[in-house]
């Protein structure tokens, strides 16, 4: 089953680059560019994992992270951050506002996707259990 990967991004350019990796390694995907918008998205549409800029012009990242992990129904849900400052620190703010992992900008083809296979294959051996 293709999984449906919802990225939320206000930035055009990471978002066309996000979108073209992901279409071409077969996921589906789903674009949001604020904060609210991606969380009004998560209420209606069926998502495996989510790409999370960490500054959108609306609600942080993060701060969207943990509003989403308050909700049962979001609470396992994959996250990745999405990241351009990934200095020390950054990873363990990431990692407790309730991120799975996170994405260094730029973002490269095979950080993407293999951040993307460890995340959602995690997640299916969890599951199992
Ligand atoms: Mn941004």
């Amino acid at each position: 089953m293709t999984a449906r990967i919802l990225c939320v991004e206000d930035n055009p350019q990471n978002m066309r680059l996000v979108r073209k990796i992901l279409l071409h390694a077969g996921y589906h995907v789903l674009e949001a560019n604020s904060g609210q918008q991606g969380m009004a998205m998560l209420e209606t549409e069926a998502v495996d994992l989510v790409l999370m800029d960490v500054n959108l012009p609306d609600i942080d990242g993060m701060e969207v992270t943990i509003l989403l992990r308050k909700n049962e129904r979001f609470a396992r849900l994959p996250i990745l951050a999405l990241t351009a400052n990934a200095m020390h620190g950054d990873r363990e703010r990431y990692l407790a506002a309730g991120c799975n992992g996170y994405v260094p900008k730029p973002i490269t083809r095979a950080e993407l996707l293999g951040a993307i296979a460890h995340t959602l294959h995690r997640q299916a051996l969890s599951a199992q259990r």
